[in-house]
């Protein structure tokens, strides 16, 4: 058995009490429903993906740093903006794991583009 929505047509499991797609009751007494019946799954982080986006951005973000240690007359430090890219990206998230991740490396971005900055111009 199944329980089809009058609101929109759609077939919902019979042990659901609102619509999952609009959250009209399908039972006779309840009130209107707009909260998420059924609880919405959370994507899974890649913990792989995330650790390689941390190497990713320090790589990026220091790297001008290092450059600049070696060679004091260099204008890597310019490149380390290129770090900012995935920590921009990921504070944009709906995921508030990731978001939190977004954050941590948009801090470590900005060390290591200020120390690229510091001995590129010291
Ligand atoms: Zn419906």
């Amino acid at each position: 058995m199944t329980r089809t929505c009058e609101n929109c047509g759609f077939v919902n499991q019979d042990d659901y009490d609102f619509c999952a797609k609009c959250g009209t009751p399908l039972v006779e007494g309840l009130k209107p429903n707009n909260v998420y019946v059924y609880r919405a799954q959370q994507p899974q982080i890649n913990k792989k993906a995330l650790i390689g986006a941390y190497i990713v951005t320090i790589f990026l973000s220091w790297s001008g740093f290092v450059a600049g240690i070696i060679s004091k007359h260099t204008n890597f430090a310019i490149f380390t903006f290129f770090g900012f890219f995935m920590p921009f990206y990921l504070v944009q998230s709906k995921h508030p794991t990731l978001r939190k991740h977004g954050l941590i490396m948009m801090m470590i971005s900005l060390v290591g583009v200020a120390l690229s900055f510091y001995v590129m111009f010291h």
